[in-house]
């Protein structure tokens, strides 16, 4: 997955921009824009907001197929579906550690960070986003 976020703090997701038209997407991609009334062929890469609203959230309790990689042991987890508000997108991810979907609500505001997937045979750390609830914002909205 790289590419797909930022690897400093503050950790970001990376999409995509139409530059014709504005579109977001998710994962980044380049070539023509997903926007069925645009001709756009010229998506660039963005930073995407760093906070979002749960659209809607599950908990897995098998590993999921390919290609996603899971812990093995496998752990249950929670994935959550984040609406960022700006960009129009929904985008999927894994809930940070130890939250469950018992701990979610619908509207709940979360925060992209990062973790530890999983450390491959050579040693590797594998990171992944997650979604994380966010910390009080100190009330400006
Ligand atoms: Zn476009």
């Amino acid at each position: 997955m790289d590419g797909w976020f930022t690897t400093e703090e503050p950790y970001t997701l990376i999409g995509a921009r139409c530059s014709a038209c504005g579109t977001y997407v998710f994962p980044p991609r380049s070539g023509a824009c997903p926007n069925p009334g645009c001709d756009g062929t010229d998506l660039e890469p963005a930073e995407l907001s760093r906070r979002g609203r749960i659209w809607s959230y599950t908990e897995n309790h098998y590993a999921p197929p390919a290609p996603y990689v899971a812990a093995d042991p496998f752990e249950p987890y929670a994935l959550a579906a984040v609406e960022l508000e700006a960009e129009g997108l929904v985008i999927l991810g894994q809930v940070a550690k130890g939250v469950m979907a018992a701990d979610l609500e619908i509207g709940m505001e979360v925060e992209v960070d990062l973790q530890v997937l999983f450390t491959d045979d050579d040693g590797v750390e594998k990171w992944v986003w997650t979604w994380a609830p966010a910390a009080p914002s100190g009330g400006a909205r």
